[in-house]
């Protein structure tokens, strides 16, 4: 079958809940995808930093096959032989106490809402119905109608509601606003270290370190969202290492098995999970064997690979590299380890543009927004793609 047959296919079969690129793909292998045509593609968006260990991962497919073989799902009804150590190992990794693995990011995120409500509740004493959670404007946490609910993007939000109360927007970076929201009914505050979706936005410096003040001053619990930052796209395991803090809840999904599979998990060093009793919360898939079986495998590589400190190092020179195009329609480079934001500036005529033409030239990237394209390699990319990836990119921002 031809590519267009593809897309006519699936444009007339399926929901049109998105608008990809007119490019099929059928293989990859670490920083490469393939199309069914056999035209090779550097990978810049890593599915939204779910295959930061690059694609088809040979140690993490080697596990989802023995895996796959030997048991899959059980439900959490029974123990499997995967689920301890997975815990343990993930704790571990993230100096954590206690996890609550669940499968998607938007379910991470609710998780976190039902546990700090009722923490709200049973141990800081707000008031039946009461409980406020605080989130930043121009936030990404995922598409539940709660979730949605407190986006401050029209088209995630128009007419899907009504929506779940008990949530206030502050803007994001203003430490000043989050001290003024806060009430003693706040249970919690969610926000991501850098906001991805957003266009990789950066908050002033200082700015999570004082928001862990301001949560500890009011018995507020602090939720980073560090599903699409954690796992060492922002050349750190955690973004919120940056700030040299840890957050009292850290949401993970994404990248925790690779690509493979779906997996997210709630992390928390905070007496805020010991309220949850056996019924209250679960999920058919959450914990099962095949799941924490790759994930364990897939945060494995992670470190013996060293892809934090190579995201580190190679996201530095991404950026150099970008820094010196030649161009007038970039108006910013921006990011932290292998998550960069290119802002293009208004007269470009947007970001999607660009993307069509870098994928002609062998790149595969995404607009977010009208006029920022963001470069999320996986972090197993070395010197020299990032120097070929660079020479394509010139070509299209000088001509
Ligand atoms: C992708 C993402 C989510 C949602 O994850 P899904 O697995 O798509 O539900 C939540 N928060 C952030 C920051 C994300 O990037």
């Amino acid at each position: 079958m031809e590519t267009a047959e593809y897309i006519q296919m699936e444009n007339q079969y399926g929901a049109q809940n998105y608008k990809p690129l007119n490019v099929v793909l059928s293989r990859g292998e670490g920083v490469w995808v393939w199309d069914i045509g056999g035209k090779r593609y550097m990978d810049c968006l890593s599915a939204y930093s779910a295959v930061n260990q690059g694609h088809c991962h040979p140690k993490i497919r080697a596990t989802m096959v023995a895996q796959s073989q030997k048991l899959t799902l059980t439900s959490r009804a029974f123990r499997n032989d995967q689920l301890a150590p997975f815990y343990q190992e993930l704790c571990e990794l993230t100096n954590s106490s206690k996890v609550l693995p669940i499968n998607s990011g938007a379910e991470a995120v609710e998780t976190a809402i039902k546990v700090v409500r009722k923490w709200g509740y049973r141990i800081k004493g707000v008031p039946a119905q009461q409980a406020e959670i605080i989130v930043c404007a121009n936030n990404f946490h995922g598409r539940t109608v709660t979730i949605v609910g407190f986006s401050s993007d029209a088209d995630a939000r128009n007419d899907f509601g009504p929506f779940t109360p008990g949530f206030k927007v502050v803007p994001f970076g203003d430490i000043g606003a989050l001290e003024e929201a806060i009430t003693p009914n706040t249970v919690g505050f969610l926000v991501e270290p850098i906001q991805g979706e957003a266009g990789v936005i950066i908050p002033p410096d200082g700015y999570l370190k004082q928001a862990k003040a301001v949560c500890q001053q009011n018995n507020v619990v602090l939720i980073l969202d560090e599903i699409q930052t954690g796992l060492g796209r922002t050349g750190r395991l955690l973004a919120e290492e940056h700030e040299g803090i840890e957050a009292d809840m850290t949401l993970v999904g994404k990248a925790l098995a690779g690509g493979f599979y779906p997996i997210s998990a709630v992390l928390s060093n905070h007496e805020v999970m010991n309220v949850l009793q056996p019924g209250e919360h679960g999920s058919t898939f959450g914990g099962n064997p095949l799941a924490c079986a790759v994930a364990r495998t897939a945060m494995r590589v992670i470190k013996e690979e060293n892809m934090i400190e190579n995201s580190d190092r190679m996201g530095e020179y991404f950026r150099t590299g970008l820094q010196q195009i030649d161009t007038q329609l970039i108006k910013e480079i921006r990011g932290r380890g292998l998550l960069i934001g290119v802002e293009l500036h208004a007269e470009a005529g947007g970001a999607r543009k660009y993307c069509e033409k870098l994928q002609s030239a062998g790149i595969l990237c995404k607009e977010t927004h009208d006029n920022i394209i963001r470069f999320a390699p996986p972090l197993v990319i070395n010197k020299e793609q990032i120097e070929w990836a660079l020479e394509h990119i010139d070509k299209v921002f000088s001509a």
